[in-house]
């Protein structure tokens, strides 16, 4: 049977191109986002790749992530990629930290990777390469800070990382690996036009990371150059 990749936000930047690659590889791809209706992209591309299916998920929504668990009963998932995330209010500065935005951010960033995760587990389980990736970032990374600010994002990204850390340890035993992911600085609606690579590159180069993955690497923060990030 051919690999299956599972992916939230799917509908455009990174998780739009991953979706294209693995699927063109040959990939069954479960990709998820919040509004299959108007994801005009997404559905282009599964017009012209059977192997694409749309499913309906906003990562913060647990019904949602109940019954889409309902509906992948027995089904093996090869990749877990939890990749939808946001940045939350850019003019976030010292002194106006506003924290409905703040709570937000580590709903989606972090607590909803986890959920989906713990949804999901058995079907990572069940597969041949038994993977659970997570989009995290440098920023969250407290030994790259070197410009301070971004706390909403930093922050929660941070979390995500501690939290796989964690699911890393415990799902060792069920053969299951966890890479937490940086991106790079890709050209995207979060990356901006300054960015310094294209999602191709990037889904490129995450693609590579996760072929070559072992056991032993669980738990690993990587670079999109295959190097590790100091916590
Ligand atoms: P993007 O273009 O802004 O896309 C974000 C994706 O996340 C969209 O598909 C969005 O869906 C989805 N999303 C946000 N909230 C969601 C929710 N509650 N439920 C389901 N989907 C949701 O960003 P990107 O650059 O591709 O980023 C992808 C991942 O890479 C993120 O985790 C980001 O933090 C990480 N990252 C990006 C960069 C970069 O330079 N671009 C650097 C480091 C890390 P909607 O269209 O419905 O909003």
């Amino acid at each position: 049977m051919a690999n299956s990749l599972l992916i939230s936000g799917a509908n455009r930047g990174i998780g739009l191109e991953l979706t294209r690659q693995y699927a063109t590889a040959g990939w069954r791809v479960f990709a998820c986002c919040r509004a299959p209706e108007r994801a005009d992209a997404l559905q282009r591309l599964a017009a012209d790749n059977p192997n694409i299916r749309l499913h309906p998920l906003d990562v913060t929504n647990r019904e949602q992530i109940e019954s889409l668990a309902r509906a992948l009963t027995d089904q093996p998932i090869d990749i877990l990629f939890n990749n939808a995330g946001i940045y939350g209010p850019y003019d976030v500065r010292f002194g106006h930290t506003d924290t409905s935005a703040w709570r937000e951010c580590f709903e989606v960033n972090c607590i909803a990777p986890m959920k989906l995760t713990e949804a999901l587990v058995d079907n990572v389980a069940a597969s041949e390469k038994k993977i659970v990736a997570a989009m995290t970032s440098k920023m969250g990374s407290m030994a790259d800070n070197g410009s301070g600010g971004s706390y909403l994002y930093r922050s929660s990204k941070a979390a995500l990382n501690a939290a796989m850390k964690s699911a890393a340890i415990d799902l060792k035993p069920r053969g299951i690996t966890v890479a937490l992911l940086h991106p790079g600085w890709v050209l995207t609606d979060m990356g901006g036009p300054n960015a310094e690579i294209t999602t191709e590159q990037s889904a490129q180069q995450l693609r590579r990371i996760l072929d070559q993955l072992t056991p032993t690497q669980s738990g690993t923060f990587f670079d999109i150059d295959g190097s590790v990030i100091p916590w």
